[in-house]
């Protein structure tokens, strides 16, 4: 089967939820798209200003590098600084040292649509604050969830088909583990339930921050 989109080469990749079968090119054309259109309609980034990427080495550091690399043409001034794992809201010295010798004010982490709500789901049942939903500023400084509306298991084709070399670590905290058992378990039946989890999501933010 060819590609529904170029119709030309052949058609390796299935997305379920928009009922469309595409080869791997447009694939990834089609996630760079609707980052990019997410960068432009929320006014995420400052291409005059110094971006650091929170790197932990997964598929979604250099997905979220690769995009912002072919979106500003190089550009942009991108750092990155080496984390451990990814701790929402916490800042490790080494990375606490380069916003301060950069005056960065602009950081993107390492996040994907299931990671959003996983997060969200957590927050309410458990800890209720939400103060890391969304992009979310903190000291001045905006904190960029670049790939808040791909999917964990785009990212995933995304770095194979760009031969991505990664490193991901399984998820310990045991909630959230159930959590995304669950998520799963529901979007095998309905393809479209994160998309409209993070949908609602959005539309809950402001109510929750008003
Ligand atoms: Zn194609």
């Amino acid at each position: 089967m060819l590609c529904q989109k170029c119709n030309r080469a052949k058609a390796e990749i299935k997305l379920p939820y928009l009922g469309l079968r595409l080869c791997k090119a447009c694939f990834c054309k089609l996630i760079e798209r609707r980052v990019k259109k997410e960068i432009r309609s929320k006014n995420l980034i400052n291409e005059k200003e110094k971006i650091l990427l929170l790197n932990n080495n997964s598929k979604e550091a250099k997905i979220s590098e690769h995009i912002i690399r072919v979106a500003y043409n190089n550009r942009v001034d991108l750092l990155k600084v080496k984390i451990n794992e990814l701790e929402i809201g916490f800042l490790s010295r080494e990375v606490k040292e380069s916003i301060k010798k950069n005056k960065i004010k602009q950081i993107i982490i390492p996040w994907n649509l299931d990671d959003e709500i996983i997060y969200f789901s957590e927050n309410l049942f458990n800890r209720g604050d939400f103060k890391y939903i969304g992009n979310f500023k903190q000291n001045k400084i905006l904190y960029i969830k670049l790939l808040r509306n791909v999917l964990e298991s785009e990212c995933l084709l995304f770095a194979k088909c760009r031969k991505f070399k990664f490193k991901d670590r399984p998820e310990k905290d045991k909630q959230r583990k159930d959590i995304k058992k669950m998520l799963d378990k529901i979007n095998k039946k309905h393809a479209e339930t994160k998309f409209s989890l993070l949908k609602s999501i959005e539309q809950i933010i402001p109510i929750i921050q008003s």
